[in-house]
């Protein structure tokens, strides 16, 4: 094993042993934002082998404040977080492994980008995404690690399935849309994003190095502007749970998957087609490039119409930005990608 690892060998709680297995574990970052591009940093700098990163967005000047994998560069290309995270971390650790996954995590996805991981770590900003991932860690029996973080303050909580709580024990409703601050409402410091992602990444390794005894079993908060620190125990899971107890999972389950949504403050639109489909995007921006320019890069076409801008996926999902009605987004949509 090489010298790159020794200072994290002497911590007697991971040692040898212990950095062989992260070597051997592989992990889903769900979501590669604030939370999940510390994740990945510091997980791929503790030598875990594999990470398989997935998040729907690119990078955007308004991320590097807080975003620590990406560059300035990044933005101005509008490189999707995922393939920025993954070129990063080939000049950090080379050693890891990375798959990038630029799509959105729905019910048709999920249960497949989980497979073969040992364990889920949050890093996404919004409840449909991690109620989902409740349930797909409910039924397939692997452990996630919830973290959320806005404006000064941050919550964590580790959900082991079969002994502790789930997310549906403790918030049985997501909570209504809009009825939260976001980071793009409220804004967010830095801090609070490295102290949620430290206690997330540091219960990550311990379970991989298969020290569960030493998990927090609680529901942290921090306001690190407040200076409030709050530890409440969980309990036995919730014995009327409608997911951990009863496995009914609504989230997986549910019909038909959200065909677009209101990305939040953000003042744009996501339009996602019913079914996964596969968009040729060269042929795509040539079509395009008849009628209007067209900017495009390996994993998306941006173009503007109205003073709107429009960024097509590979995945043919489409961000609109400009825009926070979502039937003109859909009208656009179906102009331009007609699926
Ligand atoms: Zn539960």
């Amino acid at each position: 094993m090489n010298e790159r690892y020794s200072r994290q060998i002497l911590f007697r709680e991971i040692g040898r042993d212990g950095q062989e297995r992260l070597l051997n574990s592989r992990v889903l970052i769900v979501g590669c934002g604030a939370l999940g591009a510390s994740h990945a940093e510091m997980l791929s700098r503790a030598g875990v082998g594999k990470l398989r990163i997935v998040d729907r967005d690119f990078v955007e000047f308004t991320n590097l404040q807080r975003q620590t994998l990406f560059k300035e560069e990044d933005a101005e290309n509008r490189i999707p977080k995922a393939a920025a995270a993954k070129k990063r971390i080939a000049e950090i650790n080379s050693e890891v492994e990375v798959e990038e996954i630029v799509a959105d995590v729905n019910n048709s996805n999920v249960e497949s980008l989980i497979d073969g991981c040992d364990l889920v770590i949050d890093g996404t900003d919004n409840f449909q995404v991690r109620y989902l991932v409740n349930d797909a860690c409910v039924k397939q029996k692997r452990t996630w690690i919830y973290g959320a973080a806005v404006s000064s303050y941050g919550t964590t909580m580790t959900v082991v399935p079969g002994e502790t709580s789930c997310l549906r024990c403790i918030f049985e409703d997501m909570p209504d849309a809009g009825s939260s601050p976001t980071c793009d409402t409220a804004g967010v410091i830095m801090p609070i994003i490295a102290s949620i992602s430290a206690v997330q990444v540091t219960e990550a390794i311990k379970i991989l190095v298969g020290d569960t005894a030493s998990l927090h079993r609680s529901l942290m908060q921090f306001d690190l502007w407040a200076n409030d620190w709050h530890r409440i125990k969980l309990g036995e899971p919730n014995p009327d749970c409608i997911c951990c107890q009863k496995h009914n999972f609504e989230f997986l389950d549910a019909e038909a998957q959200e065909f677009s949504a209101v990305l939040c403050g953000r003042n744009a639109v996501q339009i996602a087609p019913p079914r996964p489909v596969q968009l040729n995007l060269a042929e795509f921006a040539a079509r395009l490039n008849s009628t209007m320019p067209v900017k495009q890069n390996e994993y998306l076409v941006r173009f503007e119409i109205d003073g709107r801008e429009v960024t097509v996926f590979k995945d043919a999902r489409a961000i609109i930005k400009g825009i926070d009605d979502v039937s003109a987004a859909r009208s656009i949509y179906a102009r331009f990608i007609g699926i």
